[in-house]
C-alpha cells in the first residue's frame, strides 16, 4: 500500500529556480519516501481518499538541514571546556575525558545530540567518533540520516595504528546502507596533524578498495599549517595531495586558512569543504575564506563541529553566521545571500556527502523536510520567508520534521526518542566520567 500525504496551502523552499523565485505557494503530495508533486493545486483527479491531509498554513517548509561535520557524542562534554586554545583544549580537557568514553557514554551522548538536532530541523548528519557502532543504532532509532565514520587518530604505535583502521574498515563495511539506506559510511583519518602520512595512505587504500569517500579535518589553524610544513615541507593541501586523499570523493571539514593555489587544488579535485563557522569563531581558529571558495566552485556546506565547541547543534544559527561574517569580514553585504546560506544548510550538504536525491524539495527527491511555524511576532511581515530563515529564524521555530517521509518530530516534539531518559542518562554519565 502507498502511504501519502499532502500539504495543502503551504510556502515551500526553492532554492534552485532559475527565476530567482525562492518560494512557492500551494500544494506537495509525498508517496512513501518521496516527494511526487508539487504545484499550485492537487494534480487533477488525485485520489487523496487514504491520504493524511496536513493543512500548511503558517508553516514554511524547508529541505532537512544537513550537518556536515560534528562529533555528536561529545555532547557529554558541552560547558566542560570552554574559552581556550584549541590544542591546550584538546590536550588538556577534551581528549582525556574522551579516553574514559564507554560505549555506552557514546550511546547517550549521540542520542542526546540526536534529539537536538532533529528538533532543530536537523535530516542529516555527519559524525566521526569512536564507538560508532552506538551512532549507527542511534540512528536507527531515532530516524536520522548519518553520514558516519570512524575517526582515527594515529598518535600510537603502529599495531594500535592498524587495530584502528581495521575497526573503521569493519565499521564501513557493515553499516553502509544500513536502516532503510539512511547510513552511509566513510573512512576518516582525523587530520594531517594527527596522522602520519603512511597512516593516511593506508586510509587511501582503503578507501580506494572499498570504494567509499574520506574526510578529514584540515587547516583549521594557522599553527597547525605551520607545523605541517615544518615536518613536511608541505602546506596540508599539497600534502594530502601528495598522500592520495583528493583522488577519491572527498571533503574536508574547517579549511579555515588556504591560499588561492590550495583553493584551486580544491576545486580542481571537487573536494567539498565543510565550513563550521561558530566552532571557529569559539576557538579563534579564524576565518575560513568562504566567498572565494564559492567564486572558485567548490561546494561549502556547514558543519556545527561537536557540541563541545560550539556549543549547540542548531543549524539555524550557523547558516545565519556564515551569512553574517563574511559581509563583516569582506566589507561586501552581498557576500553569501540568504538564499546562498539556506543553500550551504541543505544542498550544498547533500553534495558534500554525495547524496543525490536529497536537499531540495523537488519531485522525485526523498521527504527529507522541516515545517518551521512563521506565525509568530519574528517573522511578520510575511515578506521574503527565506530571508526570515536566515536572518531571523533558530531552532526552536521548528515545529514538524519528516526524513524518508517519516515523521520524526510533531508539534515540536521528538517522537522516535525519548528526550527525558536521554536528558537524564547523559547527566549520570557525565557524573559517572568525572569519577572514573
Ligand atoms: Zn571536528
Amino acid at each position: 500500500m502507498i502511504k501519502r500525504i499532502i500539504i495543502e496551502n503551504g510556502a515551500f523552499a526553492v532554492l534552485n529556480a532559475q527565476s530567482g523565485q525562492t518560494t512557492c505557494k500551494g500544494t506537495m503530495v509525498i508517496e512513501n519516501d518521496r516527494i511526487v508533486h508539487l504545484g499550485e493545486s492537487l494534480p487533477a483527479q488525485y485520489d487523496t481518499s487514504d491520504a493524511e491531509r496536513i493543512n500548511g498554513k503558517g508553516l514554511f517548509f524547508l529541505p532537512g538541514l544537513i550537518n556536515t561535520h560534528g562529533h555528536a557524542a561529545m555532547s557529554l562534554l558541552r560547558g566542560y571546556g570552554d574559552d581556550m586554545v584549541l590544542q591546550t583544549w584538546l590536550q588538556e580537557k577534551m581528549w582525556p575525558m574522551e579516553a574514559k568514553f564507554t560505549a555506552r557514554d557514546v550511546y547517550w551522548g549521540t542520542a542526546l545530540s540526536v534529539v537536538e538536532m532533529l528538533k532543530g530541523g536537523t535530516t542529516t548528519f555527519v559524525d566521526m567518533y569512536d564507538h560508532m557502532d552506538e551512532v549507527a543504532k542511534v540512528c536507527e532509532q531515532s530516524g536520522i540520516r548519518g553520514c558516519l565514520m570512524r575517526g582515527a587518530i594515529g598518535l600510537c604505535p603502529e599495531d594500535v595504528q592498524d587495530a584502528k583502521l581495521n575497526e573503521a574498515v569493519q565499521f564501513a563495511k557493515d553499516w553502509n546502507g544500513k536502516a532503510n539506506g539512511r547510513i552511509t559510511t566513510v573512512l576518516a583519518p582525523h587530520a594531517p596533524y594527527t596522522c602520519p602520512p603512511a597512516f593516511i595512505e593506508k586510509f587511501v587504500q582503503a578507501a580506494h578498495d572499498l570504494d567509499l569517500p574520506l574526510h578529514t579535518h584540515m587547516s583549521e589553524t594557522k599553527a597547525e599549517v605551520e607545523q605541517n610544513v615544518k615536518d613536511y615541507g608541505l602546506r596540508p593541501v599539497a600534502h594530502l595531495e601528495k598522500l592520495g586523499f583528493f583522488s577519491r570523493p572527498s571533503f574536508i571539514a574547517h579549511g579555515v586558512h588556504l591560499t588561492d593555489e590550495e583553493i584551486a587544488t580544491l576545486a580542481r579535485y571537487n573536494v567539498a569543504v565543510s565550513h563550521n563557522p561558530g566552532s571557529n569563531l569559539k576557538l579563534a581558529s579564524g576565518v575560513a575564506r568562504v566567498p572565494e571558495l564559492l567564486r572558485a566552485g567548490v561546494v561549502v556546506s556547514l558543519g556545527t563541529d561537536g557540541p563541545a565547541s560550539n556549543n549547540n547543534l542548531d543549524m539555524f544559527e550557523e547558516m545565519r553566521l556564515a551569512a553574517l561574517i563574511h559581509k563583516g569580514v569582506s566589507g561586501d553585504p552581498t557576500a553569501i545571500p540568504a538564499a546562498e546560506a539556506l543553500r550551504m544548510g541543505t544542498v550544498y550538504g547533500a553534495q558534500t556527502i554525495s547524496l543525490p536525491d536529497v536537499g531540495l524539495l523537488e519531485v522525485g527527491m526523498k521527504a527529507d523536510m522541516v515545517a518551521v511555524d512563521i506565525d509568530q511576532a519574528h517573522f511578520i511581515p510575511h515578506t521574503d520567508l527565506v530571508s526570515h530563515m536566515i536572518y531571523s529564524a533558530s531552532a526552536k521555530d521548528v515545529k514538524h520534521v519528516w526524513i524518508d517521509g517519516e515523521q520524526v518530530v510533531k508539534n515540536g516534539e521528538c517522537l522516535t526518542l525519548d528526550e527525558e531518559r536521554i536528558r537524564h542518562e547523559t547527566q549520570q554519565c557525565f557524573e559517572q566520567l568525572l569519577q572514573r
